[in-house]
Protein backbone atom coordinates (compact mmCIF):
# COMPACT_ATOMS: atom_id res chain seq x y z
CA UNK A 1 0.00 0.00 0.00
CA UNK A 2 1.68 3.41 -0.90
CA UNK A 3 0.73 6.55 0.83
CA UNK A 4 -1.07 8.75 -1.51
CA UNK A 5 -0.02 11.61 0.70
CA UNK A 6 3.38 11.89 -0.01
CA UNK A 7 5.46 11.69 -3.24
CA UNK A 8 6.96 8.54 -4.66
CA UNK A 9 10.48 8.67 -3.36
CA UNK A 10 13.07 9.00 -6.31
CA UNK A 11 16.14 6.85 -6.29
CA UNK A 12 19.64 9.01 -5.64
CA UNK A 13 23.34 8.53 -4.71
CA UNK A 14 24.28 8.36 -1.52
CA UNK A 15 25.21 11.54 -0.11
CA UNK A 16 28.72 10.14 1.34
CA UNK A 17 29.40 8.44 -1.99
CA UNK A 18 28.51 11.31 -4.38
CA UNK A 19 30.34 13.76 -2.56
CA UNK A 20 33.09 12.18 -3.78
CA UNK A 21 32.27 12.17 -7.52
CA UNK A 22 30.40 13.98 -10.12
CA UNK A 23 27.71 11.90 -11.31
CA UNK A 24 24.60 12.65 -11.59
CA UNK A 25 23.23 12.72 -8.00
CA UNK A 26 19.60 11.52 -8.48
CA UNK A 27 18.12 8.68 -10.48
CA UNK A 28 15.15 9.76 -11.69
CA UNK A 29 11.69 7.51 -11.94
CA UNK A 30 11.12 4.08 -13.52
CA UNK A 31 8.40 2.67 -15.54
CA UNK A 32 6.55 1.91 -12.18
CA UNK A 33 7.14 4.27 -10.17
CA UNK A 34 5.98 6.97 -12.31
CA UNK A 35 2.93 5.45 -12.87
CA UNK A 36 2.27 5.17 -9.37
CA UNK A 37 2.84 9.07 -8.80
CA UNK A 38 0.85 9.80 -12.02
CA UNK A 39 -2.21 8.44 -9.98
CA UNK A 40 -1.75 10.96 -7.25
CA UNK A 41 -2.55 13.81 -10.11
CA UNK A 42 -6.59 14.62 -9.54
CA UNK A 43 -6.46 15.66 -12.98
CA UNK A 44 -7.96 19.34 -12.35
CA UNK A 45 -10.37 21.08 -14.90
CA UNK A 46 -8.65 24.34 -14.16
CA UNK A 47 -5.36 23.51 -13.62
CA UNK A 48 -3.50 25.60 -11.44
CA UNK A 49 0.29 24.04 -12.38
CA UNK A 50 -0.55 25.23 -15.87
CA UNK A 51 -0.59 28.39 -14.96
CA UNK A 52 2.19 28.60 -13.01
CA UNK A 53 4.19 26.91 -15.50
CA UNK A 54 6.26 30.22 -17.28
CA UNK A 55 5.70 27.70 -21.20
CA UNK A 56 2.06 26.19 -19.86
CA UNK A 57 3.12 23.00 -20.32
CA UNK A 58 -0.44 20.59 -20.34
CA UNK A 59 0.78 19.19 -17.27
CA UNK A 60 -2.58 17.09 -16.40
CA UNK A 61 -2.77 15.86 -19.97
CA UNK A 62 0.65 14.14 -20.02
CA UNK A 63 0.43 12.87 -16.53
CA UNK A 64 -2.68 11.19 -17.43
CA UNK A 65 -0.53 9.67 -20.06
CA UNK A 66 1.68 8.45 -17.67
CA UNK A 67 -0.78 7.11 -15.26
CA UNK A 68 -1.90 4.85 -18.93
CA UNK A 69 1.35 3.90 -19.21
CA UNK A 70 1.39 5.77 -22.77
CA UNK A 71 4.85 7.73 -22.53
CA UNK A 72 5.21 8.28 -25.59
CA UNK A 73 1.81 10.44 -26.16
CA UNK A 74 3.05 12.01 -22.82
CA UNK A 75 6.21 13.50 -24.65
CA UNK A 76 4.25 14.27 -27.34
CA UNK A 77 2.22 16.71 -25.13
CA UNK A 78 4.87 17.85 -23.35
CA UNK A 79 6.96 18.76 -26.97
CA UNK A 80 4.13 21.06 -28.10
CA UNK A 81 5.33 23.62 -25.05
CA UNK A 82 9.27 23.07 -24.32
CA UNK A 83 12.22 21.99 -26.36
CA UNK A 84 14.73 21.04 -23.22
CA UNK A 85 11.94 18.80 -20.98
CA UNK A 86 15.06 16.34 -19.78
CA UNK A 87 16.81 19.80 -18.64
CA UNK A 88 13.57 21.38 -16.76
CA UNK A 89 12.49 18.24 -15.46
CA UNK A 90 15.84 18.34 -13.52
CA UNK A 91 16.91 22.15 -13.26
CA UNK A 92 13.76 23.97 -12.72
CA UNK A 93 12.62 25.40 -9.36
CA UNK A 94 8.79 23.24 -9.45
CA UNK A 95 8.71 24.63 -5.88
CA UNK A 96 7.65 27.81 -6.77
CA UNK A 97 6.08 27.12 -10.02
CA UNK A 98 4.20 24.08 -10.90
CA UNK A 99 4.53 21.95 -7.97
CA UNK A 100 3.86 25.22 -5.80
CA UNK A 101 0.50 25.92 -7.14
CA UNK A 102 -0.44 22.18 -7.24
CA UNK A 103 -3.70 21.70 -5.23
CA UNK A 104 -2.68 18.64 -3.54
CA UNK A 105 0.33 20.70 -1.80
CA UNK A 106 -2.43 22.37 -0.27
CA UNK A 107 -2.81 19.37 2.60
CA UNK A 108 -0.03 16.99 1.02
CA UNK A 109 3.03 16.86 -1.02
CA UNK A 110 2.63 18.16 -4.53
CA UNK A 111 2.57 15.91 -7.35
CA UNK A 112 6.22 15.33 -8.31
CA UNK A 113 5.84 17.04 -11.78
CA UNK A 114 9.50 17.79 -12.26
CA UNK A 115 10.45 13.89 -11.99
CA UNK A 116 7.24 12.68 -13.93
CA UNK A 117 8.44 15.42 -17.20
CA UNK A 118 12.17 14.39 -16.10
CA UNK A 119 10.71 10.51 -16.65
CA UNK A 120 9.19 10.90 -19.57
CA UNK A 121 11.96 12.93 -21.45
CA UNK A 122 14.35 10.24 -20.48
CA UNK A 123 12.30 7.45 -21.62
CA UNK A 124 11.92 9.56 -25.18
CA UNK A 125 15.54 10.14 -25.32
CA UNK A 126 16.87 6.72 -24.41
CA UNK A 127 14.39 5.44 -27.55
CA UNK A 128 15.61 8.33 -29.75
CA UNK A 129 11.66 9.32 -30.03
CA UNK A 130 11.43 12.22 -32.69
CA UNK A 131 8.69 13.84 -31.20
CA UNK A 132 8.79 16.95 -33.07
CA UNK A 133 7.21 18.49 -36.30
CA UNK A 134 8.75 20.55 -39.03
CA UNK A 135 6.94 22.64 -41.54
CA UNK A 136 9.18 22.76 -45.01
CA UNK A 137 11.82 25.09 -45.65
CA UNK A 138 10.94 28.71 -46.89
CA UNK A 139 14.76 29.97 -47.15
CA UNK A 140 14.46 32.91 -44.92
CA UNK A 141 17.66 33.36 -42.91
CA UNK A 142 17.54 34.25 -39.12
CA UNK A 143 20.59 34.38 -36.55
CA UNK A 144 20.61 33.75 -33.09
CA UNK A 145 23.20 35.02 -31.10
CA UNK A 146 23.79 32.41 -27.88
CA UNK A 147 22.84 28.63 -27.73
CA UNK A 148 21.77 29.00 -24.06
CA UNK A 149 17.95 27.93 -22.77
CA UNK A 150 16.82 31.19 -25.16
CA UNK A 151 18.50 30.99 -28.21
CA UNK A 152 18.00 26.99 -28.35
CA UNK A 153 14.27 27.11 -27.75
CA UNK A 154 13.92 30.23 -30.29
CA UNK A 155 15.70 28.84 -32.92
CA UNK A 156 13.91 25.19 -32.60
CA UNK A 157 10.82 26.76 -32.50
CA UNK A 158 11.62 28.74 -36.38
CA UNK A 159 13.42 26.08 -37.66
CA UNK A 160 10.00 24.13 -37.23
CA UNK A 161 8.23 26.91 -39.11
CA UNK A 162 11.03 26.70 -42.12
CA UNK A 163 13.09 29.23 -41.48
CA UNK A 164 17.23 29.07 -41.98
CA UNK A 165 18.63 29.40 -38.60
CA UNK A 166 22.28 29.88 -37.45
CA UNK A 167 22.85 30.31 -33.72
CA UNK A 168 26.24 32.36 -32.92
CA UNK A 169 27.97 30.73 -29.90
CA UNK A 170 30.94 32.67 -28.26
CA UNK A 171 32.31 29.56 -26.43
CA UNK A 172 33.61 26.58 -27.97
CA UNK A 173 30.35 24.18 -27.06
CA UNK A 174 27.13 25.47 -27.24
CA UNK A 175 24.40 24.51 -24.27
CA UNK A 176 24.97 28.47 -22.35
CA UNK A 177 24.67 27.69 -18.67
CA UNK A 178 23.38 24.09 -19.26
CA UNK A 179 27.11 23.69 -20.31
CA UNK A 180 29.34 25.59 -18.40
CA UNK A 181 27.47 26.82 -15.54
CA UNK A 182 25.21 23.84 -14.10
CA UNK A 183 27.46 21.14 -12.92
CA UNK A 184 27.64 17.61 -14.39
CA UNK A 185 25.85 15.97 -11.06
CA UNK A 186 22.91 17.97 -11.53
CA UNK A 187 22.61 17.89 -15.35
CA UNK A 188 25.10 15.32 -17.25
CA UNK A 189 26.29 16.80 -20.28
CA UNK A 190 26.59 14.40 -23.18
CA UNK A 191 23.47 12.08 -22.37
CA UNK A 192 21.35 15.36 -21.65
CA UNK A 193 22.18 18.82 -22.82
CA UNK A 194 24.36 17.37 -25.81
CA UNK A 195 21.09 15.06 -27.09
CA UNK A 196 18.72 18.44 -26.58
CA UNK A 197 21.61 20.03 -28.61
CA UNK A 198 21.36 17.72 -31.34
CA UNK A 199 17.66 17.14 -31.40
CA UNK A 200 17.42 20.74 -32.52
CA UNK A 201 20.20 20.69 -34.70
CA UNK A 202 18.68 17.59 -36.13
CA UNK A 203 15.65 20.11 -36.91
CA UNK A 204 18.37 21.94 -39.61
CA UNK A 205 19.54 24.41 -36.91
CA UNK A 206 22.92 25.43 -37.82
CA UNK A 207 25.80 26.13 -34.36
CA UNK A 208 28.15 28.10 -35.17
CA UNK A 209 31.03 28.07 -32.07
CA UNK A 210 33.69 30.48 -31.56
CA UNK A 211 31.82 33.27 -32.93
CA UNK A 212 31.80 36.64 -30.19
CA UNK A 213 29.16 38.94 -31.78
CA UNK A 214 30.09 42.34 -31.21
CA UNK A 215 33.48 41.37 -32.33
CA UNK A 216 34.44 38.88 -34.72
CA UNK A 217 30.87 40.17 -36.09
CA UNK A 218 28.51 42.89 -35.49
CA UNK A 219 24.33 42.77 -35.61
CA UNK A 220 24.62 45.17 -38.36
CA UNK A 221 26.80 43.26 -40.94
CA UNK A 222 24.88 40.05 -40.05
CA UNK A 223 21.61 41.83 -41.40
CA UNK A 224 24.06 43.87 -44.30
CA UNK A 225 26.72 41.48 -45.33
CA UNK A 226 25.05 37.85 -44.25
CA UNK A 227 21.47 38.51 -45.76
CA UNK A 228 20.07 37.82 -41.89
CA UNK A 229 16.60 39.68 -42.23
CA UNK A 230 15.91 38.87 -38.42
CA UNK A 231 17.97 38.22 -35.18
CA UNK A 232 17.27 36.74 -31.79
CA UNK A 233 19.86 37.94 -29.07
CA UNK A 234 19.73 35.20 -26.30
CA UNK A 235 23.26 36.13 -24.89
CA UNK A 236 22.64 35.69 -21.20
CA UNK A 237 24.20 37.54 -18.24
CA UNK A 238 27.54 36.26 -17.59
CA UNK A 239 28.93 39.30 -15.86
CA UNK A 240 29.85 38.23 -12.35
CA UNK A 241 29.34 40.85 -9.86
CA UNK A 242 31.91 41.74 -6.84
CA UNK A 243 31.04 42.90 -3.66
CA UNK A 244 33.59 45.74 -3.84
CA UNK A 245 35.35 44.92 -0.35
CA UNK A 246 39.07 44.86 0.47
CA UNK A 247 41.15 42.01 -0.67
CA UNK A 248 38.63 40.85 -3.76
CA UNK A 249 42.07 40.84 -6.00
CA UNK A 250 43.60 38.37 -3.65
CA UNK A 251 45.06 35.14 -5.12
CA UNK A 252 42.43 32.53 -4.34
CA UNK A 253 39.52 35.06 -4.88
CA UNK A 254 37.34 33.47 -7.91
CA UNK A 255 33.61 34.46 -9.46
CA UNK A 256 31.15 31.61 -9.41
CA UNK A 257 31.11 31.43 -13.05
CA UNK A 258 34.87 31.58 -13.93
CA UNK A 259 34.96 28.48 -10.69
CA UNK A 260 32.31 26.53 -12.58
CA UNK A 261 33.17 27.27 -15.90
CA UNK A 262 36.88 26.08 -15.56
CA UNK A 263 35.30 23.19 -14.23
CA UNK A 264 32.60 22.21 -16.37
CA UNK A 265 33.53 23.35 -19.94
CA UNK A 266 37.19 23.10 -19.39
CA UNK A 267 37.48 20.01 -17.19
CA UNK A 268 39.50 21.08 -14.68
CA UNK A 269 39.04 18.65 -12.30
CA UNK A 270 40.61 15.80 -14.72
CA UNK A 271 44.61 15.83 -13.76
CA UNK A 272 45.35 15.14 -17.35
CA UNK A 273 44.12 18.95 -18.96
CA UNK A 274 45.65 21.62 -19.33
CA UNK A 275 43.44 23.59 -17.40
CA UNK A 276 43.71 22.95 -13.73
CA UNK A 277 41.85 24.80 -11.32
CA UNK A 278 42.94 25.86 -8.00
CA UNK A 279 41.43 23.03 -5.63
CA UNK A 280 41.33 24.53 -2.67
CA UNK A 281 41.30 23.16 1.05
CA UNK A 282 38.82 25.43 2.75
CA UNK A 283 36.78 27.16 0.61
CA UNK A 284 33.93 29.55 1.19
CA UNK A 285 31.06 30.38 -1.31
CA UNK A 286 29.60 34.06 -0.52
CA UNK A 287 25.98 33.79 -1.79
CA UNK A 288 22.62 31.79 -1.35
CA UNK A 289 21.34 30.83 -4.81
CA UNK A 290 21.65 28.01 -7.38
CA UNK A 291 25.17 29.14 -8.49
CA UNK A 292 26.46 28.90 -4.60
CA UNK A 293 24.91 25.71 -3.96
CA UNK A 294 26.81 24.67 -6.85
CA UNK A 295 29.48 26.13 -6.65
CA UNK A 296 30.15 24.76 -2.77
CA UNK A 297 29.09 21.15 -4.07
CA UNK A 298 31.48 21.41 -6.63
CA UNK A 299 34.55 22.48 -4.59
CA UNK A 300 33.50 19.91 -2.01
CA UNK A 301 34.00 17.40 -4.94
CA UNK A 302 37.53 18.81 -5.53
CA UNK A 303 38.39 17.93 -2.11
CA UNK A 304 37.43 20.96 0.20
CA UNK A 305 36.16 21.70 3.37
CA UNK A 306 33.24 23.85 1.64
CA UNK A 307 31.04 26.56 3.67
CA UNK A 308 27.99 28.56 2.20
CA UNK A 309 28.51 32.27 3.61
CA UNK A 310 25.49 34.05 3.31
CA UNK A 311 23.83 36.95 5.03
CA UNK A 312 20.44 36.07 5.63
CA UNK A 313 19.13 32.86 7.23
CA UNK A 314 18.28 29.49 5.73
CA UNK A 315 14.42 30.68 5.19
CA UNK A 316 15.43 33.13 2.54
CA UNK A 317 18.04 31.18 0.45
CA UNK A 318 17.00 31.90 -2.82
CA UNK A 319 18.37 28.28 -4.51
CA UNK A 320 16.10 25.79 -5.23
CA UNK A 321 15.04 23.85 -2.36
CA UNK A 322 16.46 20.24 -3.87
CA UNK A 323 19.77 22.03 -3.95
CA UNK A 324 19.62 22.90 -0.31
CA UNK A 325 18.20 19.66 0.94
CA UNK A 326 21.53 18.09 -1.55
CA UNK A 327 23.87 20.09 -0.40
CA UNK A 328 23.10 19.94 3.17
CA UNK A 329 23.26 16.10 2.98
CA UNK A 330 26.47 16.05 1.25
CA UNK A 331 27.84 17.96 4.14
CA UNK A 332 28.53 21.23 2.81
CA UNK A 333 29.19 23.86 6.02
CA UNK A 334 26.07 26.66 6.01
CA UNK A 335 27.04 29.87 7.55
CA UNK A 336 23.65 32.27 7.23
CA UNK A 337 23.55 35.22 8.59
CA UNK A 338 26.98 35.99 7.83
CA UNK A 339 28.77 38.42 5.95
CA UNK A 340 32.56 39.00 4.69
CA UNK A 341 33.57 42.42 5.46
CA UNK A 342 37.48 42.07 4.18
CA UNK A 343 39.49 39.04 2.52
CA UNK A 344 42.71 38.97 4.16
CA UNK A 345 45.87 37.31 2.66
CA UNK A 346 49.41 36.16 3.57
CA UNK A 347 52.84 37.75 2.72
CA UNK A 348 52.47 35.77 -0.60
CA UNK A 349 49.20 37.73 -1.53
CA UNK A 350 47.07 34.64 -1.27
CA UNK A 351 44.38 34.42 0.96
CA UNK A 352 44.25 33.25 4.45
CA UNK A 353 41.01 34.63 5.96
CA UNK A 354 37.74 36.30 5.39
CA UNK A 355 36.98 38.82 7.88
CA UNK A 356 33.11 38.35 8.78
CA UNK A 357 30.59 40.08 10.70
CA UNK A 358 27.62 38.60 11.74
CA UNK A 359 23.93 39.93 11.31
CA UNK A 360 20.31 39.49 12.03
CA UNK A 361 17.15 40.28 10.05
CA UNK A 362 14.79 43.27 10.38
CA UNK A 363 12.37 45.09 8.43
CA UNK A 364 11.31 43.63 4.76
CA UNK A 365 13.05 45.32 2.01
CA UNK A 366 11.79 46.08 -1.39
CA UNK A 367 12.19 42.66 -2.41
CA UNK A 368 9.90 41.55 0.70
CA UNK A 369 12.97 39.50 1.99
CA UNK A 370 13.58 41.10 5.74
CA UNK A 371 16.66 43.13 5.47
CA UNK A 372 19.86 41.74 6.87
CA UNK A 373 21.39 44.17 9.88
CA UNK A 374 25.12 44.17 11.11
CA UNK A 375 24.83 42.93 14.94
CA UNK A 376 27.43 45.56 16.34
CA UNK A 377 30.79 44.07 17.68
CA UNK A 378 30.51 40.92 16.58
CA UNK A 379 33.22 40.89 14.17
CA UNK A 380 35.34 37.61 13.63
CA UNK A 381 37.92 35.87 11.19
CA UNK A 382 36.99 32.72 9.19
CA UNK A 383 40.42 30.68 8.01
CA UNK A 384 39.99 29.91 4.13
CA UNK A 385 42.37 29.91 1.27
CA UNK A 386 39.53 30.37 -1.79
CA UNK A 387 36.84 32.36 -1.64
CA UNK A 388 34.24 31.76 -4.24
CA UNK A 389 31.99 35.28 -4.99
CA UNK A 390 28.45 34.11 -5.55
CA UNK A 391 27.03 37.22 -5.88
CA UNK A 392 24.72 37.68 -9.27
CA UNK A 393 25.36 38.62 -12.79
CA UNK A 394 24.72 40.85 -15.44
CA UNK A 395 24.63 41.02 -18.91
CA UNK A 396 28.19 41.69 -20.75
CA UNK A 397 27.60 45.24 -22.87
CA UNK A 398 29.36 43.50 -25.61
CA UNK A 399 26.66 43.60 -27.80
CA UNK A 400 25.17 46.46 -26.65
CA UNK A 401 27.82 49.17 -27.27
CA UNK A 402 28.18 47.73 -31.05
CA UNK A 403 24.74 47.90 -31.85
CA UNK A 404 23.53 51.18 -32.42
CA UNK A 405 20.44 51.86 -31.41
CA UNK A 406 19.69 49.26 -29.36
CA UNK A 407 18.11 50.56 -25.71
CA UNK A 408 18.76 49.31 -22.43
CA UNK A 409 17.96 49.92 -19.09
CA UNK A 410 20.35 50.87 -16.09
CA UNK A 411 20.91 47.30 -14.87
CA UNK A 412 22.44 46.89 -18.81
CA UNK A 413 19.90 44.70 -19.44
CA UNK A 414 17.81 45.03 -23.52
CA UNK A 415 14.76 46.66 -23.60
CA UNK A 416 11.81 44.61 -25.23
CA UNK A 417 8.02 44.51 -25.41
CA UNK A 418 5.53 42.16 -25.11
CA UNK A 419 7.11 40.07 -28.02
CA UNK A 420 10.52 40.30 -27.32
CA UNK A 421 10.99 42.89 -29.70
CA UNK A 422 13.56 45.60 -29.04
CA UNK A 423 14.17 49.08 -29.83
CA UNK A 424 15.97 47.65 -33.56
CA UNK A 425 13.33 46.51 -36.30
CA UNK A 426 13.95 42.61 -37.04
CA UNK A 427 16.19 42.35 -33.41
CA UNK A 428 14.68 40.53 -31.06
CA UNK A 429 16.01 39.43 -27.39
CA UNK A 430 15.44 37.08 -24.46
CA UNK A 431 16.63 35.41 -21.47
CA UNK A 432 19.04 36.29 -19.18
CA UNK A 433 20.12 39.43 -20.71
CA UNK A 434 16.91 40.66 -20.73
CA UNK A 435 15.51 40.17 -17.28
CA UNK A 436 19.32 39.73 -15.42
CA UNK A 437 19.93 36.58 -14.13
CA UNK A 438 16.59 34.54 -13.81
CA UNK A 439 15.89 30.60 -14.53
CA UNK A 440 16.20 28.41 -17.67
CA UNK A 441 11.89 27.89 -18.18
CA UNK A 442 11.78 31.38 -18.14
CA UNK A 443 14.66 31.84 -20.59
CA UNK A 444 13.21 29.10 -22.98
CA UNK A 445 9.40 30.74 -22.94
CA UNK A 446 11.23 34.02 -23.65
CA UNK A 447 12.60 32.57 -26.44
CA UNK A 448 9.35 31.06 -27.79
CA UNK A 449 7.73 34.30 -27.56
CA UNK A 450 9.99 35.63 -29.52
CA UNK A 451 10.11 32.91 -32.07
CA UNK A 452 6.44 33.47 -32.84
CA UNK A 453 6.43 37.11 -32.64
CA UNK A 454 9.65 36.50 -35.26
CA UNK A 455 8.02 34.32 -37.63
CA UNK A 456 4.63 36.86 -37.79
CA UNK A 457 7.15 39.60 -38.07
CA UNK A 458 8.80 37.46 -41.70
CA UNK A 459 5.67 36.33 -42.57
CA UNK A 460 4.73 39.95 -43.08
CA UNK A 461 7.65 41.21 -44.20
CA UNK A 462 8.91 38.82 -46.95
CA UNK A 463 6.13 35.70 -47.31
CA UNK A 464 2.62 38.22 -47.86
CA UNK A 465 2.23 38.09 -51.35
C1 LIG B 1 25.69 27.82 -12.03
C2 LIG B 1 24.29 28.13 -12.43
C3 LIG B 1 23.26 27.34 -11.95
C4 LIG B 1 21.95 27.60 -12.31
N1 LIG B 1 20.97 26.77 -11.86
C5 LIG B 1 19.69 26.94 -12.30
C6 LIG B 1 18.67 26.03 -11.92
O1 LIG B 1 18.87 25.09 -11.17
N2 LIG B 1 17.43 26.22 -12.41
C7 LIG B 1 17.15 27.25 -13.27
O2 LIG B 1 16.01 27.34 -13.75
N3 LIG B 1 18.10 28.15 -13.63
C8 LIG B 1 19.36 28.01 -13.16
N4 LIG B 1 20.34 28.91 -13.52
C9 LIG B 1 19.97 30.05 -14.39
C10 LIG B 1 19.78 29.63 -15.83
O3 LIG B 1 20.78 28.73 -16.21
C11 LIG B 1 19.78 30.86 -16.71
O4 LIG B 1 18.72 31.70 -16.29
C12 LIG B 1 19.58 30.48 -18.19
O5 LIG B 1 20.60 29.63 -18.64
C13 LIG B 1 19.54 31.74 -19.05
O6 LIG B 1 19.46 31.36 -20.39
P1 LIG B 1 19.92 32.33 -21.55
O7 LIG B 1 19.63 31.61 -22.82
O8 LIG B 1 19.31 33.66 -21.35
O9 LIG B 1 21.48 32.55 -21.36
P2 LIG B 1 22.73 31.60 -21.13
O10 LIG B 1 22.36 30.23 -20.70
O11 LIG B 1 23.64 32.38 -20.28
O12 LIG B 1 23.35 31.49 -22.59
C14 LIG B 1 23.86 32.62 -23.25
C15 LIG B 1 24.85 32.16 -24.29
O13 LIG B 1 25.21 33.28 -25.11
C16 LIG B 1 26.59 33.23 -25.37
N5 LIG B 1 27.04 34.60 -25.68
C17 LIG B 1 27.15 35.65 -24.83
N6 LIG B 1 27.58 36.73 -25.49
C18 LIG B 1 27.76 36.35 -26.79
C19 LIG B 1 28.22 37.03 -27.94
N7 LIG B 1 28.58 38.30 -27.89
N8 LIG B 1 28.30 36.34 -29.11
C20 LIG B 1 27.95 35.04 -29.16
N9 LIG B 1 27.50 34.34 -28.08
C21 LIG B 1 27.41 34.99 -26.91
C22 LIG B 1 27.19 32.70 -24.07
O14 LIG B 1 28.48 32.16 -24.29
C23 LIG B 1 26.16 31.64 -23.70
O15 LIG B 1 26.46 30.40 -24.25
C24 LIG B 1 21.65 28.70 -13.15
C25 LIG B 1 22.68 29.53 -13.59
C26 LIG B 1 23.98 29.26 -13.25
C27 LIG B 1 25.09 30.16 -13.74
S1 LIG C 1 -2.71 21.08 -9.97
FE1 LIG C 1 -1.72 19.17 -9.27
S2 LIG C 1 -3.42 17.73 -9.17
FE2 LIG C 1 -4.17 19.43 -10.41
S3 LIG C 1 -3.70 18.84 -12.54
FE3 LIG C 1 -1.93 20.00 -11.79
S4 LIG C 1 -0.53 18.39 -11.03
FE4 LIG C 1 -2.55 17.44 -11.20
Amino acid sequence: MIDKKVKVPVREQEPKVRAGNFKEVCYGYDTNEAMLEATRCLNCKNPRCVQACPVGVNIPSFIAKVKDGDIEAAAQIIAQNSSLPAVCGRVCPQESQCEGSCVVGIKNEAVSIGKLERFVADWARERDLNVSKKDPSNGIKVAVIGSGPSGLACAGDLAKKGYDVTIFEAFHEPGGVLTYGIPEFRLPKKEVVQYEIDSIRKLGVKIETNVIIGRTVTIEELFEEENFKAVFIGSGAGLPMFMGIPGENANGVLSANEFLTRVNLMKAYLEDYDTPIRRGKKVAVVGGGNVAMDAARTALRLGAESHIVYRRSDKELPARAEEVHHAKEEGIIFDTLTNPKEILTDDTGCVRAMRCVRMELGEPDESGRRRPVEIPNSEFEMEVDTVIMSLGTKPNPLITSTTDGLETNRKQCIVVNENGLTSLEGVYAGGDTVTGAATVISAMGAGKVAAKAMDEYLKEKYLSE
